[in-house]
């Protein structure tokens, strides 16, 4: 694991004057330019051809532009850098499975930069509510001091949403969450009828819409279709879709760190799937019994939703609970009876139950494969001799755990 994926990020509402906010946006150009540039090398690279130009090529690129382009050089340098560095840590997401592919920025929409080298004396607090960041060609740009700002941060983001909000996000190295010494271990399962299933019996969702923000939502898509191009109602609903869109985001973050720290607290041993494998085994799951038309419907939402989500969660608990979490081969975990160990392909009656035709176990799928997880993850754990704790886990689990027959 390298320093930069244990970073954490604690985010703040920046409150940028009129003229801060063209400083702002100007960086946020710059950020998108580059990205985009680094981004279409990628696009036109093709097996055979010679590889993508890495990071510390783009930089020597960025220097000569910097030297031809008057425009690009009148700009932060530290910006236009870091705007290569975001890229290829996307890059590098997409190659792990953990993200999707980088995309194109379009203005307007997440914009963002990043400013690295910040120092102790370059946030201060003005008074309970309000602090200020330094921002270069900005100056001193006010946010709103809802939280502690953590200690030590030497980069911080600036990001605008959809909605023509600002934040500002500081950057520091958490000190992780110590194991609680129980020895206990926990299955999560990427569930398809709820968000996450633990071995506990423990269901986890993700917060939604709720109903009424969600009806509202499909208002406003019916009024942004009839709108007229160009015309103020229409830019008006944009927003207000961007801002119940942005409202989720917000819930899903907080779900994922409230729900990392909770599992690092508990818990000695997290396992969870594999993701690089689950890719290629997933499909089977779906295909057991058509699922009615309602579960559908909502796994379709969850899938969606955990899109961003699982990677997310299994990013946090890698940096909270480190060297405790364990990716297991996620193979089987859906058929395996957890209680007497068979492999049965018919066994899942329906996405959410699981009955045992050879026990009579009889429960919910997920939990039932959460505790498959758990169940392959103390192998995996005894696998290495005893205890988990202070061991790398960067260790391959076996592949075979799970082909009991
Ligand atoms: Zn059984």
């Amino acid at each position: 694991m390298t320093v930069d994926s244990l970073i954490r990020v604690s985010r703040f509402r920046l409150q940028p004057t009129t003229a801060q906010e063209t400083a702002l946006l100007e960086h946020c150009g710059h950020a998108r330019f580059v990205w985009n540039l680094a981004l279409e090398q990628q696009v036109h690279w093709r097996p055979g051809r010679a590889n993508a130009p890495g990071f510390a090529e783009q930089c020597r690129q960025l220097t000569e532009a910097r030297a031809e382009f008057a425009w690009l050089r009148a700009g932060s340098i530290i910006v236009q850098q870091q705007a290569l560095k975001d890229f290829a840590q996307a890059m590098a997401g997409f190659f792990a499975r953990t993200h999707r592919r980088p995309r194109w920025r379009t203005r307007g929409r997440n914009e963002g930069f990043r400013i690295v080298a910040v120092r102790a004396g370059d946030v201060r607090r003005l008074s309970r509510h309000v602090g200020e960041v330094r921002v270069p060609e900005g100056g001193w740009v006010r946010f709103r001091w809802s939280r502690a700002v953590p200690e030590g941060a030497k980069s911080y983001r600036v990001t605008q949403d959809r909605a023509g909000r600002w934040h500002v996000a500081f950057a520091a190295i958490p000190s992780p969450i110590p194991a609680p010494g129980t020895g206990r271990v926990v299955g999560v399962d990427r569930g398809v009828v709820v968000s996450a299933a633990l071995s506990t019996g423990e269901l986890l969702s993700v917060p939604v819409l709720r109903d009424g923000e969600r009806q509202r939502l499909r208002l406003l898509s019916r009024r942004l279709a009839r709108a007229g191009r160009g015309s103020i109602r229409r830019g008006r609903t944009k927003v207000a879709i961007a801002r119940l869109r942005a409202r989720e985001t917000d819930r899903r973050k907080d779900w994922v760190e409230k729900t990392s720290t909770h599992l690092a607290r508990g818990f000695d041993v997290i396992a969870v799937e594999d993701l690089k494998i689950t890719g290629m085994t997933r499909s089977a799951r779906g295909t057991l019994t058509e699922p009615g038309r309602n579960v559908r419907q909502k796994a379709g939402l969850n899938r969606g939703i955990l899109a961003n989500g699982w990677g997310l969660l299994v990013e946090r608990l890698e940096h909270k609970a480190v060297g405790r979490v364990v990716r297991v081969n996620p193979a089987y975990t859906s058929q395996r009876c957890s209680a007497c160990g068979i492999v049965e392909a018919r066994a899942r009656e329906s996405q959410a139950a699981y009955a045992c035709r050879s026990c009579g176990f009889a429960g919910n799928a997920d939990v039932n494969a959460a505790r498959n997880i758990a169940h392959a993850a103390g192998h995996v754990v005894s696998a290495r001799g005893g205890s988990p704790l202070g061991r790398p886990t960067n260790r391959e689990p076996q592949r075979d755990l799970l082909l009991v027959r």
